[in-house]
């Protein structure tokens, strides 16, 4: 029997969810309030799925998919991504009929990388995507709702960056440049980038190896060979940003790992979290919902690392989350715990949103008492059978040096209720 987990994919333990159900449900909101509706995808898909939506030629494709063939001999793959299956199921469902969606979505993905710090096999992502808008509007839109969730999280170190691919024409064009600049440096490549010069020189750009840095910092760029209608898009959103107050630079090397993009693509880096800096990233990809068997159809995202985002909020000094219960219920005798269990139900009934524990296991005063201590709870209702017996309760505050009183049983969810409320509950 083994007993150790699989490389690169983490327990999340209790001491992290509390904090992790706040930085999540933070984002919600955030997302919400702009009016984008959650949809659930399978984790599994398709191999082709992936594989045409992301391209071939490509890290994730080539090197890091969880793919293997199910009992009836289909090949399946573990998402490492949620476009495309947000795609796929657009697709399958007709989301893209004549209609615009505003679609989000929260769950693990898979890669098989390398596990260092921020970088897993199993990780988890927030994804937002519009579909059906055409205009630089929701582009913008979609990178100032960033902006709020990092202020709302109280993060001050992330910057947006900027840039656009162009169109499919300025896109082949680019191409050309690029193949032939790095056709003369050819013996300065390394082996992916030379196998990428034919079929996808873009992708040299999204080198993470950093002996080639300094050709990629020379290689002729995007913006040079951009049509008017990309310009005009990519000014947009320049304009859209400045109205809402967001600062960003254009990185003019920016591309993006995968190969489904198409004019504006974009990152939010932080300079905090080391090498692993970007925490949200996306952009256009106004062919793929064609590329996967729909209408044409305009669309754009991102994706948010949420163990990245996690880790900068911690790291920010950002508060805990707290699963500590508000009221610890100690009941000494059979009596007392009868007593104490209706009282917390009744307590539950009241404040739906408070959390009570009610000892299990028995135990003296003294070690109930030393395990509501522990559990970080603000109060202790106290029953034992004398306190039974006169149809009272003790109520002390475990979390300041106001006395313990007496309170009659009848009276006690009052009680509690204005002790609770008091501390803003
Ligand atoms: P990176 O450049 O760090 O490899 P990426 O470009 O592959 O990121 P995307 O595919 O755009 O990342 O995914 C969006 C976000 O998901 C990233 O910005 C990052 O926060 C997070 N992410 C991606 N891969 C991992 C991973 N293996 N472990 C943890 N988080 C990840
Ligand atoms: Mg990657």
């Amino acid at each position: 029997m083994k007993t150790k987990s699989i490389r690169g994919m983490n327990d999340i333990l209790p001491e992290a969810t509390a904090t992790w159900r706040h930085v999540e449900s933070i984002v919600c909101d955030v997302i919400e309030s702009y009016g984008y509706e959650q949809i659930r995808l399978p984790i599994l898909e398709h191999t082709e799925v992936f594989a045409r939506a992301i391209g071939e030629v490509t890290d994730i494709v080539e090197k890091e998919m969880y793919t293997f063939r199910d009992r009836n001999d289909k090949s399946l793959t573990m998402r490492p991504e949620a476009t495309a299956g947000m795609v796929r199921a657009g697709i399958t469902n007709g989301l893209f009929h004549n209609q615009r969606q505003k679609l989000w979505t929260l769950g693990p993905m898979f890669r098989y990388e390398k596990p260092q710090k921020g970088r897993y096999r199993q990780f988890h992502q927030f994804d937002v995507e519009a579909m059906g808008y055409p205009g630089p509007d929701v582009d913008a839109e979609l990178m100032i709702m960033c902006a709020r969730m990092w202020e709302r999280l109280g993060l001050k170190r992330l910057r947006l960056e900027i840039n656009t691919l162009g169109s499919p024409e300025t896109r082949s064009r680019y191409r050309e440049e690029l193949v032939s600049y790095f056709s003369v440096v050819k013996s300065q490549l390394d082996e992916d980038s030379i196998r990428r010069l034919k079929k996808n020189p873009l992708r040299i750009l999204d080198s993470k190896n950093p002996d080639m840095q300094t050709l990629i910092e020379a290689a002729p760029i995007m913006t040079d060979c951009l049509d008017d209608a990309s310009s005009a898009h990519f000014e947009g959103l320049k304009s859209h940003l400045d109205a809402a107050s967001v600062p960003y630079k254009v990185n003019p090397r920016l591309v993006r790992g995968l190969d489904y993009y198409n004019l504006t693509v974009f990152e939010w880096i932080t300079d905090a979290l080391g090498s692993q800096g970007a925490v949200c990233a996306g952009g256009r990809y106004d062919g793929l919902v064609e590329k996967l068997g729909g209408r044409q159809t305009p669309a754009i995202g991102w994706a948010m690392g949420v163990e990245r985002l996690v880790a900068l909020y911690e790291g920010s000094g950002g508060a805990p989350g707290t699963s500590a219960p508000d009221v610890y219920v100690v009941a000494v005798g059979d009596k007392a715990f009868s007593a104490g269990l209706s009282a917390a139900e009744k307590l539950r009934d009241r404040m739906p949103g408070i959390v009570v524990a009610l000892n299990l296991g028995g135990g003296s005063f003294k070690s109930q008492l030393k395990r509501a201590d522990k559990s970080g709870a603000a109060l202790a209702v106290i029953l034992g059978e004398d306190e039974v017996e006169r149809n009272e309760a003790g109520v002390k505050p475990l979390r300041s040096a106001e006395d313990q009183v007496s309170v009659a049983l009848d009276e006690l969810t009052d009680v509690l209720a204005g002790h609770l409320a008091r501390q803003g509950k």
